[in-house]
C-alpha cells in the first residue's frame, strides 16, 4: 500500500510503501477511494496551534501521538477485507463506507457510551493517533466505525460527512431545541450562520432540512461573492461585514437582519476574537451561541448580559457516532450540494497543505485514489 506521512514539522510528507495490513479481529480494512485534506492536517504538519490564552498546543507532546503520522480523517472507500469476530456487522467485501473518525480509544467508559469526545485518549483517532486516509488502505479496528454509504451519496460527498458534515450537523442539532422553543412560543425564530465558506454552506443546507420552517436563516461574511452562493442555496438573508464599517454599525446592521433585535441562535464557524465578541452582542434574550471555528484567539463578553438574559454559549467539536449515522440518512434523502472540490493525487499532498497554509486552496482539497 502507498501512504504519505508526516515525519517532521514542515518537512515534505514522506511517500512510502508498506504491506497491506490484515484486518484485525472485530475490524475491517478499507480500500480508500477519496480522502479529504483538512486544516487539522495542516495543524498537525505544523505541530503547534495557539490556544488563544497565550499557550501553545503541540501534538507531539501528547504521549501516544508520535511522528510518523499518516493524516486523513475524511475517509471514504470500500470494504477490502473483514477480520474475524465481525458477526452482526453485516459488512460485505466491496461495501461502500465512510469512516467515523473520532473513535478515540474505543473501550473506556466514555467511548462505550458514544461520548468519545471525553475519552482521555481522544487524539487516538484516524489521521491523528492512528493511521488515516492519506493511504490507499486504512485499518478500521472496530467495524462499527465503518458506516455504510448509500448509493445515492457519491464518495466525494461521503468523505466530507465525518468532518465538515458531522460538525455542522452537531451544531444545528445543538441549537435546534432553542429554535424550536422560540417557534413554539413566538411562532418564529432567527438563526445567524457566521462564515459562508464550506462549513457555513453545509450548515445552511442542514439547517434548512432540520430546523422548523418558521426559522429565518441569515449568513454573515466579509465577502459578498461568497454570500451570493449562500443566497443561491436558499438562505433567507445575508449580511456583508464590509471593511471600513465601525463595529457599532456592523452590530446594528447584523441585528436588524434578525428579528426583534437579533438572533435566537448563532453558529459561529469563524469564531475569532472579532466575530465571537461581535455576535454575542447580536443574541436575543435566552439565545444560544454555538462556537465552532477553531484557534481564533479569545472573545470578550458582557458577563451581566449573559446572566440577566440567561444566554447560553457552547462549544461544538465534531460529533458522535450517532450524529454521523443520522447525517448519512439525511444526506441520502436530501439533495445537498457539496462545496467545489479540488482534486489531488497522493504524491501532491505536500503542495495541497502548502495551498491551505497560504490560503490559495479554492474549494475543498481531496485526494483521489486509483
Ligand atoms: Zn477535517
Ligand atoms: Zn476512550
Amino acid at each position: 500500500m502507498k501512504r504519505a506521512q508526516i515525519t517532521k514539522a514542515y518537512e515534505p510528507l514522506d511517500l512510502n510503501e508498506t504491506k497491506i495490513p490484515e484486518a484485525p479481529a472485530g475490524g475491517v480494512v478499507i480500500k480508500t477511494t477519496y480522502s479529504g485534506i483538512c486544516h487539522s492536517d495542516l495543524h498537525q504538519w505544523e505541530d503547534e496551534v495557539s490556544m488563544g490564552d497565550g499557550s501553545v498546543f503541540k501534538f507531539t507532546e501528547v504521549e501516544y501521538y508520535k511522528f510518523p503520522v499518516t493524516p486523513g480523517h475524511e475517509i471514504a472507500g470500500t470494504i477490502y477485507s473483514i477480520g474475524s469476530n465481525n458477526a452482526g456487522m453485516n459488512h460485505k467485501i466491496g461495501d461502500r463506507v465512510v469512516v467515523y473518525s473520532w473513535a478515540a480509544c474505543g473501550h473506556c467508559k466514555y467511548c462505550d457510551e458514544d461520548w468519545s469526545n471525553m475519552c482521555p485518549e481522544r487524539l487516538r483517532c484516524y489521521g491523528f493517533g492512528i493511521p488515516g486516509g492519506y493511504a490507499n488502505f486504512v485499518v478500521v479496528p472496530e467495524a462499527k466505525h465503518a458506516l455504510k454509504l448509500p448509493d445515492s451519496i457519491p464518495f466525494e460527498v461521503g468523505c466530507m460527512l465525518p468532518c465538515s458534515g458531522i460538525t455542522t450537523y452537531n451544531a444545528v442539532t445543538t441549537i435546534k431545541p432553542v429554535v424550536e422553543r422560540f417557534v413554539k412560543f413566538e411562532g418564529k425564530a432567527s438563526v445567524l450562520i457566521v462564515g459562508a465558506g464550506g462549513l457555513g454552506l453545509w450548515s445552511l443546507q442542514i439547517a434548512k432540512a432540520v430546523l422548523p420552517k418558521e426559522t429565518k436563516i441569515v449568513i454573515a461574511d466579509l465577502s459578498d461573492e461568497k454570500l451570493a452562493v449562500a443566497r443561491e442555496r436558499g438562505c433567507d438573508d445575508t449580511v456583508v461585514w464590509k471593511k471600513g464599517m465601525t463595529e457599532e454599525d456592523i452590530i446594528e446592521l447584523t441585528k436588524s437582519k434578525g428579528r426583534d433585535g437579533g438572533f435566537d441562535a448563532i453558529m459561529d464557524y469563524v469564531n475569532t476574537s472579532v466575530t465571537s465578541t461581535r455576535v454575542f452582542k447580536c443574541l436575543r434574550p435566552n439565545g444560544m451561541l454555538a462556537m465552532v471555528g477553531l484557534f481564533g484567539g479569545c472573545g470578550q463578553y458582557s458577563l451581566p448580559s449573559m446572566v440577566l438574559w440567561s444566554n447560553q454559549v457552547t462549544g461544538v467539536f465534531v460529533g458522535k457516532l450517532h450524529h454521523l449515522q443520522e447525517l448519512i440518512e439525511l444526506v441520502a434523502t436530501q439533495k445537498l450540494i457539496p462545496p467545489p472540490l479540488n482534486y489531488f493525487k497522493l504524491d501532491q499532498v505536500t503542495d495541497a497543505l502548502m495551498m491551505l497554509k497560504k490560503g490559495t486552496m479554492r474549494g475543498r482539497g481531496i485526494i483521489k485514489f486509483d
